[in-house]
C-alpha cells in the first residue's frame, strides 16, 4: 500500500452501523474518502489487488449479509461538497451528500425540482443510481450530468439519456461505476413559503404512511406496475408476519421492519416468505427493490 492508502483502508470493519437495516456482517477492506486525492488511492489500491469492489452510499437501500463482503467496500459518506447557483437554478453535489439536506436547502432557497426527496434517506450517488423518486418525480427528472469513475479508472461526463432511467432503475445498478458528483437542473422563481410548504406537506404524508420508528430500507419491492406491492401483500393478510425479529410493517405492507435483533437473514427468509406467497395467490413475481449484497 501507499502511505496515503494504508491510512486510508482498514480490514474488518463493521457495516451494520452503515446501513438504515442495522445488519450485516463485516467489510474485509473498508475505505471512506473524503477526496478526489483519497478516491484516486483507493482506487489505484484496488487495481493492483483481484479483489471485488462495493459501493455504499448512505446503505438505505441495502441488506449486506450476515457473512460480510469480501474485497473491498468504498463509502461516499464523507465524499461531500454541494453547490446552489440561485439564479440558474443549477445544483452541483458530490456523491456523499444526503440528498434529503439538499432538498430541505433548495425549499429555503425558492428552488424546485427536489421537494420529493425530503424524506428519501439516501445520498446523491445512491439517488443517482438508483434513480429515486416519490411524488411522480424521480432524479432522472432534474439530473444534467452524472461524473463517473469507471472501472478502468477513467472518469466520464454522462448523461440522463446514456443512464437509460426508468423507474427505480439506471443502468448503473450492478457495475462497479463510481458516481462522484452529479450536476440538476432545479427551478428557480418560487418562494422560499410555496416550496417549504410544499415540502412539508410530502413530509408529513411520508411520515403518516410510512414507518419511520424501526430500521428499514423503504420499499423493499418494486412496485410490479400497475400494481402496488404493497397492496398485494396485504391483501395476503401478511402484515405483523414475523421470522426471527424482522417484520411486516402494520402501517405498510411493503416495508419490512428490523424490530430491535433481526439479522440479514431473517430479513432475507421473510423476502423468500412474501414473494412465495405473492407468486402463489397472485401469480405475480415480486422483484426486490432493496439490494442484496453477499452470500445469502
Ligand atoms: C425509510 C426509507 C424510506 C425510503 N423511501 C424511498 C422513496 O420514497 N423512494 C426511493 O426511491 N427510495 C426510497 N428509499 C430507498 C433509498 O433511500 C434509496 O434507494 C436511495 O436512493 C439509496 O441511496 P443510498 O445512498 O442509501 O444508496 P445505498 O443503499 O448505499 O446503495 C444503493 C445502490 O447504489 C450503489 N451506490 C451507492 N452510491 C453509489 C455511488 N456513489 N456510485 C455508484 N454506485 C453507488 C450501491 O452499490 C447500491 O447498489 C427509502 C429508504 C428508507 C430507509
Amino acid at each position: 500500500m501507499s502511505s496515503l492508502s494504508d491510512r486510508l483502508i482498514q480490514s474488518h470493519i463493521s457495516l451494520a452501523p452503515q446501513t438504515s437495516y442495522r445488519v450485516g456482517g463485516e467489510a474485509q477492506w473498508y475505505a471512506a474518502p473524503r477526496n478526489w486525492e483519497h478516491l484516486e488511492a483507493c482506487f489505484d489500491w484496488y487495481q493492483s489487488q483481484d479483489i471485488p469492489l462495493t459501493l455504499l452510499g448512505a446503505g438505505s437501500n441495502l441488506l449486506i449479509s450476515d457473512r460480510g463482503i469480501p474485497g473491498l467496500v468504498i463509502s461516499t459518506r464523507y465524499f461531500r461538497s454541494y453547490e446552489f447557483e440561485e439564479e440558474t437554478g443549477l445544483l452541483t453535489a458530490n456523491a456523499g451528500e444526503p440528498i434529503a439536506k439538499l432538498a430541505w436547502k433548495a425549499a429555503k432557497r425558492g428552488l424546485k425540482g427536489l421537494e420529493w426527496a425530503v424524506g428519501i434517506p439516501g445520498t446523491v450517488g445512491g439517488a443517482v443510481v438508483m434513480n429515486a423518486g416519490a411524488h411522480q418525480q424521480c432524479l432522472g427528472d432534474i439530473l444534467v450530468t452524472a461524473t463517473v469513475l469507471l472501472p478502468d479508472g477513467t472518469v466520464k461526463e454522462v448523461s440522463p439519456q446514456e443512464l437509460e432511467y426508468s423507474y427505480r432503475t439506471s443502468n448503473l445498478q450492478g457495475t462497479n461505476k463510481f458516481v462522484i458528483r452529479a450536476v440538476m437542473q432545479l427551478q428557480p422563481g418560487f418562494t422560499k413559503t410555496e416550496m417549504m410548504d410544499l415540502s412539508s406537506a410530502n413530509w408529513t404524508q411520508r411520515k403518516n404512511s410510512q414507518p419511520y420508528h424501526l430500521p428499514s430500507c423503504g420499499s423493499v419491492f418494486r412496485n410490479p406496475q400497475p400494481l402496488a406491492a404493497g397492496w398485494l401483500i396485504e391483501q395476503l393478510g401478511l402484515k405483523g408476519h414475523k421470522i426471527g425479529d424482522a417484520e411486516i410493517a402494520h402501517r405498510h405492507a411493503n416495508f419490512i421492519l428490523n424490530c430491535g435483533n433481526a439479522t440479514a437473514n431473517d430479513i432475507f427468509q421473510l423476502i423468500r416468505y412474501v414473494q412465495e406467497k405473492v407468486e402463489y395467490h397472485w401469480s405475480v413475481a415480486l422483484e426486490p427493490e432493496v439490494k442484496l449484497v453477499g452470500e445469502f
